[in-house]
């Protein structure tokens, strides 16, 4: 799925983290339930039948520039859990996609759901073509749900130029 999919979905799923750790001692233990299940919902989400909408330099720019602006919109506290699960949904990409690419290691994936044998394996049950909508319509619904359970939280202890 285009990173834009991933990053919209990882920061989206902060709050929940992001409360957790404001009600608890150990920080560290959400901060790595953000990272890690922000990793596996990257695998789940391009094994869904999904679309790429967006052309490679628009979707890296436009995810960069999203992650940094709720950074900028989050009071300091928050922008840690924000850029673990940031990074937990970026990362598959941002390794195979990106790191390996840089380096000429085109063929190597380190994330399961990148190899070409898993990918077969999902897609050939994928034969009618209005499928291929249903990863990203869902990400974006999903995304906007998790979002709006979590207003009350977002914006009376996230959001840093909301005053309440
Ligand atoms: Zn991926």
């Amino acid at each position: 799925m285009n990173l834009l999919f991933h990053t919209v979905f990882s920061v989206s799923t902060s709050p929940v983290i992001s409360k957790k750790t404001v009600r608890t001692d150990n920080t560290l233990k959400y901060l790595g339930l953000g990272f890690i299940s922000n990793i596996v919902i990257h695998g789940v989400m391009d094994l869904v039948p999904h679309d790429y909408p967006i052309t490679t330099m628009i979707d890296v720019f436009v995810s960069f520039a999203l992650f940094f602006l709720v950074i900028i919109f989050v009071k300091r506290e928050f922008r840690i859990p924000v850029f673990f699960c940031f990074l937990g949904g970026a990362l598959p990409d941002l390794v195979d996609k990106g790191l390996f690419r840089v380096l000429r290691m085109n063929n190597i994936k380190l994330f399961p759901w990148h190899w070409s044998n898993v990918i077969n394996f999902f897609y050939k049950w994928y034969k009618h073509p209005w499928l291929f909508t249903i990863g990203n319509v869902l990400t974006i619904a999903v995304s906007l749900f998790l979002l709006w359970v979590n207003r009350k939280f977002i914006f009376k202890s996230m959001a840093k130029y909301i005053s309440s």
